[in-house]
């Protein structure tokens, strides 16, 4: 074995030992229901949050744009790589999120990297709730400005920070958090915002069911969102004020240096768009909402936290559910904090009621927490 692979090796050994080792097991199925390992399970695990991955009209309009347009964009958008599908879903993502424009990314990963390394040059503070995802402390990390990091929805800490920092600020924050459903007070976070002349990016990434931010004057607002959970497709988004995604267009590296969303992927997520913003869209929310109150009652999210504390205990219950057959993954660190390793229950319109009744029958059976 050459010394890499010895050090790769001690590496995913030095991983095994302390339960963080991972690997990707494929659950194949086209909703909920789907084989892992050979057992047909019911996953609690994914973000399709109302079930548009599956949709009819979504998977029509996929396969349309490939018969039209092929299965590539080809080149990076600045290049050839625009069609008229892109222009047509940045046009919806703009007008769904009240802005006047909105950029396509290849990512919601990216789209947070591409803004925040954009807006974040040397003259500016960010300013970042501590629980933020992974994309947005990788912008953070790789922008020119300053970080500063503040409690977790803890506005009166975020407000001490402010007032001590002189010069351009941004606030980023999710809107839905990804690992623990809770929600940021959107309505106090613009005021505060605007007090401070704070630009504010809202990652609106798990915003299934809102909160949303109502247009506010006096406040410069970039919403990002993920094309790949709620719309069921692969891509991110950023939407705002012309100028600002004018800049993100001639700046924005994970936007300009990289090939363009591809056809299928585009008319998807356009479909879904379409689909959230009619009657049907509601219908789907309020058959949300009620699964979501039948485990949490009153519950602000799609995403249920069961937190257990040790990595061992999160990954005992999640294989004591597959014995029953339902798939809710144990989440562990670096994804959540040390100590807070949970089972992250995630619903979607496309289950069943019986499906939700046998995850909560499971969930009152599991003997490695209901034991004593
Ligand atoms: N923001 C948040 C809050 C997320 O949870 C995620 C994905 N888990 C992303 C951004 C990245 O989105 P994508 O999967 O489209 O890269």
């Amino acid at each position: 074995m050459s010394a890499w692979n010895t050090w790769a090796e001690r590496e995913l050994a030095g991983l095994r030992a302390i339960n963080r080792y991972r690997e990707t097991v494929p659950f194949d199925g086209d909703g909920p229901e789907g084989k892992l390992r050979d057992r047909r399970l019911v996953s609690f695990a994914s973000n399709d949050y109302l079930g548009l991955a599956s949709h009819p009209q979504v998977k029509l309009a996929a396969i349309a744009a490939i018969e039209r347009f092929g299965t590539g964009a080809m080149a990076s958008r600045l290049i050839v790589g625009t069609r008229s599908l892109h222009v047509e879903l940045e046009s919806l993502l703009a007008e769904w999120n009240h802005s006047e424009r909105s950029l396509v990314f290849s990512s919601g990963y990216a789209a947070n990297l591409g803004v925040l390394t954009t807006l974040g040059e040397t003259d500016v503070t960010l300013f970042s709730d501590e629980l933020n995802h992974a994309s947005i402390i990788d912008g953070c990390r790789l922008a020119k400005a300053r970080t500063l990091i503040y409690r977790h929805l803890d506005l009166q800490h975020l407000q001490i920070l402010l007032r001590q920092t002189p010069g351009r600020k941004i606030v980023v924050t999710e809107s839905v958090f990804s690992m623990d459903g809770d929600t940021a007070p959107l309505p106090a976070l613009a005021q505060l915002c605007s007090e401070h002349g704070a630009l504010l990016i809202l990652d609106n990434a798990h915003a299934a069911l809102g909160p949303k931010l109502a247009p506010t004057r006096d406040l410069e607002v970039l919403h990002v969102g993920t094309l790949s959970k709620t719309l069921g497709s692969l891509g991110g988004f950023v939407a705002g004020s012309s100028r600002l995604i004018e800049l993100l267009v001639n700046r924005a590296r994970t936007f300009i240096f990289t090939t363009g969303l591809s056809p299928a992927d585009t008319a998807a997520a356009a479909a879904a768009v379409r689909i959230c913003r009619s009657e049907e869209g509601d219908h789907l929310r309020a058959r949300l909402r009620a699964l979501i109150d039948m485990i949490r009652p009153g519950h602000p999210s799609a995403i249920v936290p069961i937190v257990l504390g040790e990595d061992a205990a999160a990954l005992a219950a999640a294989a004591e559910l597959r014995e029953a057959g339902i798939h809710v993954p144990a989440i562990r660190p670096p994804t959540v904090p040390k100590g807070t390793a949970r089972l992250r229950v995630a619903l979607s319109a496309s289950h069943t009621e019986a499906m939700v009744r046998s995850l909560q029958a499971a969930l009152a059976n599991l003997t490695c927490i209901n034991s004593n």
